[in-house]
């Protein structure tokens, strides 16, 4: 079996904000085979930039592009093709965009193994632990305090145990953002978990009253307060926060994780398994996580692609408390698979299809497909 092609498929509403939705612009992955097989992947990042890294030519040893690398090679062997992807994009690559693409085919890569075996990727993983998780609501922070209330009321209503509302207006003042808590505690009672993403850095020192203020409305994590590579910053919040904080949407690779956790003391992690370095690299982090006890929530803000990607690795770990589940309106997250996946009572279930188990609707692809 080898690749014939690594297609790069390009998606973008008409209007993108912001901040908005995390799949207002898609960078799909397709690995194409000699024997009709093809593996979905996505990179999550901006697709164009990703395009560059798939697409760029020979210039020197550790500055390649990807789909040269992978032509004529048996998509099977993925350790030895991760590594080889890795290795010869290390000038450029290691933590930023390349191990975004990198992603996209380590995905792609997987649900070809699983089509190929008859499995879904989950099985392939080598230890199911649970195929039904429970999601939460990840949303935005909206203008005014009752909007977003309202959208808690919302959530619960839906069948919601658990959300999370960030960005938008939150940081610059720290009274705000704990009356806006108090206020979505107060709508939605004590039995849902409610969980604040702060997107950007706050100062420390509003961090470390963010921290305390919300242990009194039973917050479940408080989300990247701090700039990515502060890891004093995290080491000091940590040290003394009674409410859990939780960060790493935006690193790449197994050594930054090990940094936060070494380093900055992070007890829950939330890599993005379309940025790390696919499923390959999340098994890695997942496995040092473990090892000491710290918890990974996966950031899951994207496309069902992601989700069904999440799920399947999610599926194996021994302690995954929750499925991050985008619940805004979109059509590139709502209407991109044949079978959108969906939480049914807050709940949502792992595909058990071969490979990641889902199969993409062309309609909506030729609907928002974008090239520049
Ligand atoms: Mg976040």
């Amino acid at each position: 079996m080898r690749i014939t092609d690594v297609e790069g498929i390009m998606l973008r509403l008409p209007e993108v904000r912001e901040i908005g939705d995390g799949c207002q612009s898609v960078m799909i992955i397709k690995v194409h085979t000699d024997e009709g097989v093809t593996g979905i992947g996505e990179a999550h990042t901006n697709p164009l930039v990703n395009k560059a890294v798939l697409d760029a030519p020979l210039c020197s040893i550790s500055a390649q592009g990807l789909r040269g690398l992978l032509l004529g090679e048996d998509p099977r062997d993925i350790g030895r093709l991760w590594d080889r992807m890795d290795r010869h994009t290390q000038t450029y690559g290691r933590r930023g965009v390349a191990m975004h693409v990198i992603s996209g085919i380590d995905i792609a890569l997987w649900d070809i193994l699983g089509k190929v075996a008859g499995l879904p990727v989950h099985r392939l993983l080598g230890g199911t632990r649970r195929t039904h998780h429970r999601a939460y609501a990840s949303d935005l922070s909206q203008p005014s305090l009752e909007a977003t209330v309202d959208l808690a009321k919302q959530h619960k209503a839906n069948g919601y145990k658990a959300m999370k509302f960030g960005w938008g207006d939150l940081g610059g003042d720290p009274r705000k953002d704990v009356r806006r808590t108090a206020a979505i505690r107060a709508a939605v009672g004590d039995e849902v978990d409610i969980m604040i993403d702060m997107g950007f850095a706050v100062p420390l020192d509003d961090a470390l009253y963010l921290g305390r203020a919300f242990a009194e409305h039973g917050v479940y994590f408080l989300e990247e307060p701090l700039a990515p590579d502060d890891l004093d910053g995290f080491a000091r919040l940590t040290a003394v926060s009674p409410t859990p904080i939780a960060t790493g949407e935006k690193e790449a690779g197994v050594h930054a994780y090990r940094m936060l956790m070494e380093h900055g003391g992070l007890r829950i992690i939330q890599p993005d398994i379309a940025r790390v370095g696919g499923i390959s690299e999340s098994l890695r982090i997942a496995a040092l996580a473990e090892s000491r006890g710290v918890r990974m929530i996966p950031h899951c803000w994207s496309t069902d692609i992601l989700v069904a990607a999440t799920l399947h690795v999610i599926s194996t770990l021994r302690d995954c408390p929750y499925l991050e589940y985008n619940a805004t309106d979109n059509p590139l997250r709502t209407d991109l698979l044949v079978d959108p996946i969906r939480p049914v009572d807050g709940i949502v279930t792992v595909p058990e299809k071969p490979g990641l188990g889902i199969e993409l609707n062309q309609d909506t692809i030729d609907r928002y497909r974008w090239n520049p």
